[in-house]
């Protein structure tokens, strides 16, 4: 998981029911909106083809990225470990 794809894939039943409970449409309808899928080779916009780049509430605040959903981010993200998996940038090999 990396915040420099598409929180659509890690959107679980438990996230939808607790931001409808929490009346984040904001979310939903950007789910909704911005829906990808894979294309054979990387993920697109279902909606106009344009690539995938990026979570789109990954957001920069100074120099520095954040998450603009931070408080009631999905639970996949929730459980992450940063560089725990070798497509994140703080991704360390151990050593051995
Ligand atoms: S932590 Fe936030 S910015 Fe990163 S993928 Fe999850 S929702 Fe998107």
């Amino acid at each position: 998981m990396c915040c420099q794809t598409h929180f659509t894939f890690y959107v679980k039943d438990g996230d939808l029911a607790r931001w409808r409970k929490e009346g984040r449409t904001d979310i939903l309808e950007r789910l909704e909106r911005d829906e990808a899928v894979w294309a054979g080779d990387r993920f697109v916009h279902r909606r106009n083809g344009h690539l995938v780049r990026s979570c789109p509430f990954l957001v920069r605040e100074g120099g520095r990225f954040a998450c603009a959903i931070y408080d009631t981010r999905p639970r996949t993200c929730r459980d992450y470990r940063p560089g725990s998996n070798e497509l994140c940038p703080l991704h360390r090999p151990a050593r051995g």
